[in-house]
Order: structure tokens, then C-alpha cells, then sequence
């Protein structure tokens, strides 16, 4: 599945967030801004991005502590974390490292050299590009992301492609409760209309296509959906 790249910047100055979401924009990345680190964790929440740039000194909860968040939680774990600091954090770059991001670049830095910084960690951590990534193989159901398809005890499930990467979504991290809004986001992709009843209609289909084995997914009262492995 070929999806634009998603970039979360997290970045309390105006004038630095704006350079960089304009030079991030103009490579072709998909870009969500936020001011405060809280902003900013919701965005990674929502949005399941393929990289994190995070100021260090923000208001509120600070860069040191998003990235302590992103890395214990295990959806956004392995999301890379490049780190922008001021010359005199660098102490704080020395922690953010030891805390588990990817790589960093000190203020006041050129575009060019944050792009350089961006391609080069995307290509070292080859996030959703790792092989291990493209199957998903649980009892009795394969998924298969690069042939797009889905085989029930070997047989081939006709899917249509909303359903395909809402079984993916789901069953690509089982046991994990997905609201439907974390659900429209991360499966559906960006522009879609905001209406989160329909992913109860893509769902209700997804089970009649899966029967008998439509008991996979669990419905949470309140909240969304689960992909069931045991
Ligand atoms: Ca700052």
C-alpha cells in the first residue's frame, strides 16, 4: 500500500513550526502540527505517523517527556523520534537519546539540513517498509499487503479496499482497542469525511465476508473495535 509519509511536528514557536511544516509539505509529506507536547500526543494517537520532530522545550508536558510517552506505548513505539533542541539543551539531546530518539538536530538549523535528517532516519528505520510488516498471519487468516489479499483457511475473502485496511489495521496489532476515530485515521487515510458511524458499516461487512470466523473482531461498547487472537 503506497501511502504519502506522515510527519508529526511538535514545535511551540510559530516561526520555526512554520519553516518546517512548509519545507516538510513542499517534499511531499503528509504534516500535523501541534504546539504543546499534549496537542501533539493526541496528533501521534490519531494520526499513527512514520515520524515524530519534537522540540525539546515546549510548554506543559516538554519534548523529553512526549518522548518517554511515545516509546512505553506500543503503538507508537517505533515511530522515530528526531529532536530539535536549542545549542544550550544539549544535555537534554544526551537524554532524548537515551530515552529513544532516533536523532536530532540543534536550533537554529537549516531546512536543508533537517531534510537530510528526516530522509536519513526514515531509510535507517525503514518504518512500514519492514517485511515482517507486508503478513499478517493469525489461526486460521492470512493477510497479505503486498498481494492485497486476504485468505481465510486458504481461501480468498473478497474484500473491498476500505475493508482490506480496516482488517489490516486491526489484526496487524491484535488485542489493541481501536476507537472508531483511530480507526478512520489511521485505515481510511486523511480527507475522508468525518463520519464515524461509517465505520460500523464497513465492519458489519467485514464479518459477514469472515463468517464463520467474524467472532475475530470484538466489538468495545463505548469505544470501537478489537482484533481477537486467542
Ligand atoms: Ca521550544
Amino acid at each position: 500500500m503506497m501511502k504519502a509519509t506522515k510527519i508529526v511536528v511538535i514545535e511551540d514557536e510559530k516561526d520555526i513550526r512554520d519553516v518546517i511544516v512548509y519545507n516538510l509539505q513542499r517534499e511531499g509529506y503528509t504534516v500535523f502540527a501541534a504546539e504543546t507536547g499534549e496537542d501533539g500526543l493526541q496528533l501521534i494517537n490519531d494520526r499513527g505517523p512514520d515520524l515524530i520532530i519534537l522540540d525539546i522545550m515546549l510548554p506543559g508536558i516538554d519534548g523529553l517527556s512526549v518522548c518517554q510517552q511515545v516509546r512505553t506505548d506500543s503503538l507508537t513505539k517505533a515511530i522515530p523520534i528526531i529532536v530539535v533542541s536549542a545549542k544550550e539543551e544539549e544535555s537534554d539531546v544526551i537524554i532524548g537519546l537515551g530515552l529513544g530518539a532516533d536523532d536530532y538536530v540543534t536550533k537554529p538549523f537549516s531546512p536543508r539540513e533537517l531534510l537530510a535528517r528526516v530522509r536519513t532516519v526514515l531509510r535507517r528505520t525503514g518504518y512500514r517498509e519492514r517485511p515482517e510488516e507486508n503478513r499478517v498471519k493469525i489461526k486460521d487468516l492470512l493477510i497479505d499487503v503486498v498481494k492485497h489479499e486476504v485468505r481465510l483457511s486458504g481461501k480468498i475473502v473478497p474484500l473491498t479496499a476500505t475493508e482490506f485496511k480496516i482488517l489490516y489495521q486491526l489484526a496487524s496489532q491484535p488485542g489493541r482497542a481501536f476507537s472508531r476515530e483511530q480507526l478512520l485515521h489511521r485505515a481510511l487515510g486523511e480527507g475522508v469525511v468525518r463520519v464515524t458511524r461509517n465505520i460500523d458499516v464497513h465492519i458489519r461487512a467485514l464479518r459477514k465476508k469472515l463468517a464463520p470466523a467474524d467472532d475475530m473482531i470484538d466489538t468495545i461498547r463505548g469505544i470501537g473495535y478489537r482484533f481477537v487472537s486467542e
